[in-house]
């Protein structure tokens, strides 16, 4: 068998080694064995799988690589974000970021090599998209980190106690989760099982630019997630300009099936609004958007753009993104704002890797 017909042991779920290991004649508890030891205990290879015989090891390593994705970079930014560009087998290039904050690390990462979507201000859709991320894909990305984490005590917590790891995931990095539904709720699963890296649901944030099956199918699955929705813009005039999916499924279809999220989840959605100076960021548009989302129960996160190459929009000054904040406040919106950080990193989306292509 070739490495490429070998599956990532990174992407198989808990249950799903509990049947191959009934394939393989081996008795049940070997299934937790492996999963402790690739996802709680961060194995590099097969060979460090001490709880498991040397025969059983090669026949696993014949079937199952345990290839880590290859830090290619490695970029700390002056307030501690740390910037990773990860490499696939297949040489494609894509990126997470580790932000510390508060005692504990978030983890954002990426669900496809690029993204189709095109939205105008994103570094990640300007190359377009090359492939989906397979969820062994999406689960090394954190493998990593946690490896990364183990050798650099500065991004381990202070208080943090067992093998370290992130406290939160937000699939926010390069692709849209929902255009990769399938592996991303698969690597999502694995990343929150109690046997593994055991990040808790509710610390596990998935955000989209509005695909609606995917809001919808999410609804339907009992699971815990958090979930955002990039909203940008308080009209479909302005969402059309600067999110071309909105064409598709504009604004009053979207927020009619957030609604129905919430009402069938008990979960509540978050806008993210990104501010761009003069585009978006006026006394009018919080008014709109205070009048659009006056009947959702929701929240509202704003994000100061982060300027790209590529996109001429730029990022309004303090004054006018808290002047912003205080409309919603004061029309009792549940509102916050996201700090700027690892701008010396190029932390938005996609940056990196542009960055790194065009060098
Ligand atoms: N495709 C998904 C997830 C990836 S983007 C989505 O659209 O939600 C994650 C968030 O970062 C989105 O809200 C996105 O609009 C925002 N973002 C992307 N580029 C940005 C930039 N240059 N400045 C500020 N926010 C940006």
């Amino acid at each position: 068998m070739t490495d490429k017909a070998k599956r990532s042991a990174w992407g198989i779920l808990p249950a799903e080694w509990k049947s191959i290991c009934k394939e393989l004649g081996l008795p049940a508890y070997r299934a937790d064995q492996i999963t402790v030891a690739l996802h709680r205990n961060l194995a590099m290879s097969w060979d460090e799988v001490t709880t498991l015989s040397k025969d059983l090891r090669q026949r696993l390593s014949e079937n199952f690589t345990l290839d880590p994705l290859k830090i290619v970079r490695t970029h700390t930014s002056t307030d501690g974000v740390e910037k990773l560009l990860l490499e696939c087998c297949d040489g494609e290039k894509i990126e997470t970021v580790l932000i510390p904050s508060k005692g504990r690390v978030t983890q954002c990462i990426s669900t496809q090599c690029g993204c189709a979507f095109g939205c105008a201000f994103c570094a990640s859709g300007m190359g377009g998209i090359s492939r989906d991320l397979d969820a062994g894909e999406i689960v090394a990305q954190v493998v990593s980190a946690c490896q990364l984490m183990r050798e650099n005590e500065d991004l381990v917590p202070a208080k943090s106690t067992g093998a370290p790891r992130p406290g939160n995931i937000v699939v926010m990095g390069m692709g849209e989760p929902f255009a990769n539904y399938d592996n991303v709720i698969k690597a999502l699963k694995i990343l929150n099982d109690q046997r593994g890296i055991n990040i808790g649901a509710r610390h596990i944030t998935i955000s989209t630019c509005g695909v609606i099956p995917g809001i919808k199918k999410l609804a339907e699955e009992g699971l815990q997630f958090e979930l955002s929705v990039s909203l940008h813009a308080p009209n479909d005039h302005l969402r059309n300009q600067i999110m071309p999916v909105n064409k598709k499924w504009p604004i009053r279809e979207l927020l009619d099936v957030c609604n129905a999220y919430t009402a069938k989840t008990g979960r509540i959605v978050t806008y993210e609004y990104t501010m761009v100076k003069d585009f978006n960021d006026g006394t009018t548009h919080a008014n709109d958007l205070i009048k659009l989302l006056r009947q959702c129960h929701c929240k509202v996160n704003l994000i100061p753009l982060s300027p790209v190459e590529g996109y001429a929009g730029k990022r309004p000054d303090d004054r006018r993104c808290l002047g912003f904040l205080d409309s919603l406040h004061k029309a009792n919106m549940n509102v916050t704002m996201r700090k700027s950080r690892g701008k010396d990193v190029d932390a938005a989306c996609g940056q990196l890797r542009t960055n790194v292509a065009n060098e």
